[in-house]
């Protein structure tokens, strides 16, 4: 019998599984990437967030909870480096762009400030002259963070983690989790049991809930039980670019944009003329097919589109955003990103679990069993503390992270829209 079990092998579990394999016996239960190459899998319905090469990092956003979670797990980066000997990290830097003045920029100059982060704080103008080759507009405000920022390979994370975690004795199952319950075990002993799609039982003290957008289409938290959380598409686009245009651009750090957006700038964008421009971008980052790629990514068009259903979610990853989509968002890299040559480009999917806190679930179900969801769309570079504060909430009932724990408790449902309160 295992002391812990860990459900779902993405960015949160690796790392749980990682801290708790340091003190205990742990078993590790989930699929790997699918094989995307091939036509899509009629069986496979269950995927990650971490199928991808690109997640930015930075240390001051504008939510000082998730700031101070990010400022925990980046320091942590080389480390997982040096234990697992793959590489995760590229320091390139991050720009937070916004309009001068407004909410955006200014919370995010005030957890800079407030968190002593190294960042620069510039004139739109003064960041144009840094980086000559992006359409920064002049009247924005930029904070700029040199160090320990930039983009991180959630693939490579969740590979390193999982690394680390079989060196210390952990066992990984690559399967999906068909069930979880609590059972006795001799005349009192109430163990947790792990049943996967293939019938194999998993027995261990307590199970760790790191399923991600997915949690609600097994029967993990208890009979039509399911986690208050919101399932939104996201689009992405990737840009293909040459070796020779990535090598004139490679100062460009990774960008986080929330403001008006640039005069020039394409205006055929998916954005309700009221709301402002909000996108993402990561500079060229070289894929495992060899190519170059600027990636973009937002969520205006999400919002309409929430998924609910397993057979949703399954068309989305499968079939990804629609072509005028990812044409939009290739002219947005290109209305940024000056003078570099188009060779391809083509969409991506993926999906975010939104709590209504926007802040992630760390939490207990019962004694014997935790939970670590909710990413919001931020949680890769931060999955290591996510992970680490699971485990110690769960196996050692610690919690040593100066915020407070009432901010990570889970919220269930049963059924769509209905609260219910923890088993
Ligand atoms: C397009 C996009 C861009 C993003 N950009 C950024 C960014 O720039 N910076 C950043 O910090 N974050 C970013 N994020 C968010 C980040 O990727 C997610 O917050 C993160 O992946 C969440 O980690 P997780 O472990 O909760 O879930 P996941 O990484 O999705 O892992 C969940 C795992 O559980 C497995 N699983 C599910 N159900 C079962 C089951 N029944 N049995 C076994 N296993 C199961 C899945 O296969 C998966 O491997 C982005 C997300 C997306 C989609």
């Amino acid at each position: 019998m295992f002391d812990l079990c860990v459900v779902g092998a993405g960015l949160a579990g690796s790392a749980a599984a990682k801290h708790a394999s340091k003190f205990s016996r742990v078993c590790l239960v989930g699929p790997d990437e699918p094989n995307k190459k091939c036509s899509p899998d009629p069986n496979r319905d269950i995927y990650g967030g971490h199928y991808d090469e690109g997640r930015i990092y930075m240390q001051s956003t504008s939510d000082p909870v998730w700031a101070k979670l990010a400022q925990r797990s980046i320091p942590r980066y080389t480390d997982i480096e040096v234990e697992s000997g793959i590489d995760i990290a590229s320091e390139v830097g991050c720009l937070m762009i916004g309009n001068r003045g407004e909410d955006y920029i200014t919370a995010v100059k005030d957890v800079a400030k407030k968190d002593r982060i190294g960042a620069k704080v510039l004139s739109g103008t003064a960041a144009r002259s840094l980086f000559p080759f992006l359409s920064i507009p002049e009247d924005d405000e930029v904070v700029f963070e040199a160090q320990l920022a930039g983009y991180i390979s959630p693939r490579r994370l969740v590979k390193a983690q999982i690394t680390i975690a079989k060196k210390n004795g952990c066992q990984h199952v690559q399967e999906v989790a068909r069930g979880i319950s609590r059972v006795v075990r001799g005349d009192t002993d109430m163990v947790m049991e792990v049943t996967t799609d293939s019938g194999r039982r998993i027995l261990a003290k307590k199970v760790l809930v790191a399923t991600g957008a997915f949690t609600a289409f097994r029967n993990l938290l208890g009979n039509g039980v399911s986690p208050d959380t919101k399932l939104y598409p996201l689009a992405v686009t990737k840009l293909e670019i040459s070796e020779e245009d990535a090598k004139k651009i490679r100062t460009m750090p990774s960008i986080l944009y929330f403001g008006r957006g640039g005069k020039d700038w394409t205006q055929d964008f998916p954005v309700d003329p009221r709301t402002p421009v909000v996108f993402y971008m990561l500079p060229p980052i070289r894929y495992p097919d060899g190519k170059y790629y600027i990636k973009l990514g937002h969520s205006h068009d999400s919002i309409p589109k929430l998924l609910h259903t397993r057979q949703q979610m399954k068309q989305w990853f499968d079939h990804g955003p629609d072509a005028r989509l990812t044409r939009q968002m290739a002219d947005m890299i290109l209305s940024v990103v000056q003078d570099i040559k188009v060779l391809s480009y083509h969409g991506d999917s993926c999906v975010v679990d939104v709590a209504p806190s926007n802040r992630p679930y760390i939490d207990k179900i019962h004694d014997q069993m935790g939970i670590a969801i909710g990413g919001n769309g931020y949680a890769a570079k931060s999955s290591d503390e996510i992970g680490r504060l699971a485990v110690e909430l769960l196996m050692n009932g610690k919690w040593d992270i100066e915020l407070p724990r009432s901010l990570f408790h889970v919220k269930l449902k049963s059924g769509y829209g209905t609260s219910c309160s923890k088993l």
